[in-house]
C-alpha cells in the first residue's frame, strides 16, 4: 500500500508558467491586458474558433453567453442534472426557469431522445454538458434545437480538447464556455473562456465588462482616450494578465498532457476490464474524448459495500478521490423549489450512487498510476459479495 496521500487532482504548473507571471508581475500591465488578448488569440486558433472572450471563470463565461442573447424571466432553459451546479445556477441568476433532462445511461450526457418532451413555447436554450470530457450527441441536440429555435450554449468545462465528428468542441459559431479552474484540464487558477462568432463575441464582451461600449470611443475624435458609455447595466468578469500569463504556457502544453492522460486512463481500462464490480467509461466511436475525469461505476450488486464505502476503503489506501457530481435535483434550493424527487431522474440518480471518481492528471507517475489500481482491486476483492 502507498505510504503517502495521493490527491484526486492537483494542478500540474512548471517553471514555464511561475517564470511568465513572475515576468507579468514585473511588467506595467498586470490585469487585463497584451496577454490575455494574446490567449484568447492563441486559444480560438487552437480549436478552430472563430473567436475567443478570456473570462474569469466558465460561470462568468455561461452567465455572460445567457445575458447577451437576452434569456430573463419567463424563459426556460433545458440543462442536465448530472453537472456541477453552476450550470444551473446562471439559469436563476438571470432569472429564467431551468428544465432539467435525463441523461444517458452510457455516456451519462443529456439524452436527446429525452429533449424533445421537454421543449414548451418558453423554451430559448439548451445547455448542454459534455460530461467528464465526452462530447454530447451534437447532431442529435442541434438538429432539435434547430427544429424549434432554440440556442445552443455548451458547457464545455470538461472538454478542451475534445472532439465531435473529427471538429474540436468550441469550434462552431454557438456560444461554448471553457473553465480553467485548478482542477481542469488546463488551468488559470481561475479562468474562463467563451468562444463563438465574432458578432456575439463583441457584444458578450460589452457584457461582460460593465457594458461599456468600446465602439463609443470611435465616435469621438478627440479625447477618445478617456471617453466611454455604459450601454447596459454589466458584469466584471475580465480575465487578468496574470492568469493569462499561466493559460498561454498550458496551452503550448496541452497536447502533452492530453497524451498523458490517455495512457493513465488506457492503463485503468486494462486493469480494470475484466472486473466484474467495475463498469468503465466508455469512448464513442465518433468522438475524441478530453478524459478529465475516470469515472468508475461499481456494479453494487457484485459487492457487499456501498459507493460511500467504496471511497473510504480508497481513502484508508491513500487513494483520493471524488464523486462527479450530486445531481442538481438532489441539491435542498433546486428540489424545494421545483419539487424535485431523486427519482424524477432516475438514470442521473441510480448512476450517482455508484459513482467515483479516480485520480486521473497529467502528473500521475507510473508508480502512482499502479496504486490506484493495486488499492481498487484490493477494495474489490476484500468486499466481493
Ligand atoms: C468546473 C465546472 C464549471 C464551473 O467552472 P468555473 O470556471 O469554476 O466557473 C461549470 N460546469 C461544469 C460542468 C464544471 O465542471
Amino acid at each position: 500500500m502507498r505510504s503517502t496521500f495521493l490527491p484526486f487532482s492537483p494542478p500540474t504548473i512548471g517553471e514555464e508558467e511561475i517564470q511568465e507571471v513572475v515576468d507579468t508581475l514585473r511588467s506595467d500591465w498586470i490585469t487585463t491586458g497584451p496577454k490575455a488578448r494574446r490567449f484568447e488569440q492563441e486559444f480560438a486558433v487552437y480549436l478552430g474558433a472563430p473567436g475567443a472572450l478570456a473570462l474569469n471563470s466558465c460561470t462568468a463565461a455561461l452567465h455572460t453567453a445567457l445575458v447577451t442573447l437576452g434569456i430573463g424571466p419567463g424563459d426556460e432553459v433545458i440543462t442536465t442534472p448530472m453537472t456541477f451546479a453552476a450550470s444551473v445556477n446562471v439559469i436563476e441568476h438571470v432569472g429564467a426557469r431551468p428544465v432539467l433532462v435525463d441523461v444517458e445511461p452510457d455516456t451519462l450526457n443529456i439524452d436527446p431522445a429525452k429533449l424533445e418532451g421537454a421543449i414548451t413555447s418558453r423554451t430559448r436554450v439548451i445547455i448542454p454538458v459534455h460530461y467528464a470530457g465526452h462530447p454530447v450527441d451534437l447532431d442529435s441536440i442541434y438538429n432539435i434545437a434547430q427544429a424549434h429555435g432554440l440556442v445552443v450554449i455548451e458547457d464545455a468545462a470538461h472538454a478542451l480538447p475534445a472532439k465531435y465528428k473529427g471538429r474540436y468542441i468550441g469550434s462552431g459559431n454557438n456560444p461554448v464556455a471553457f473553465s480553467f479552474y485548478a482542477t481542469k484540464n488546463l488551468t488559470t487558477a481561475e479562468g474562463g473562456m467563451l468562444t463563438g462568432d465574432l458578432e456575439f463575441l463583441e457584444r458578450a464582451r460589452i457584457v461582460s465588462l460593465h457594458g461599456m461600449s468600446r465602439d463609443a470611443w470611435k465616435r469621438y475624435d478627440k479625447g477618445g482616450s478617456w471617453y466611454y458609455e455604459v450601454m447596459l447595466p454589466g458584469f466584471k468578469y475580465n480575465m487578468t494578465d496574470i492568469q493569462a500569463s499561466l493559460g498561454l504556457w498550458q496551452l503550448h502544453k496541452l497536447a502533452v498532457f492530453q497524451q498523458r492522460r490517455r495512457e493513465v486512463v488506457a492503463t485503468y481500462n486494462q486493469a480494470f476490464r475484466d472486473v466484474e464490480a467495475l463498469e468503465l467509461p466508455v469512448e464513442r466511436p465518433e468522438v475524441e474524448h478530453a478524459w478529465h475525469l475516470y469515472v468508475l461505476r461499481l456494479r453494487l450488486e457484485a459487492l457487499r459495500i456501498t459507493r460511500d464505502q467504496f471511497i473510504e476503503e480508497l481513502k484508508a489506501r491513500n487513494i483520493g478521490t471524488s464523486v462527479h457530481f450530486i445531481p442538481i435535483h438532489l441539491h435542498p434550493y433546486y428540489r424545494d423549489k421545483y419539487g424535485y424527487r431523486p427519482d424524477n431522474f432516475p438514470v442521473a440518480y441510480g448512476n450517482y450512487r455508484r459513482m467515483l471518481s479516480l485520480p486521473l492528471n497529467p502528473r500521475l507517475s507510473d508508480q502512482d498510476v499502479a496504486d490506484v489500481i493495486e488499492a481498487v482491486l484490493d477494495v474489490v476483492r476484500a468486499y466481493k459479495r
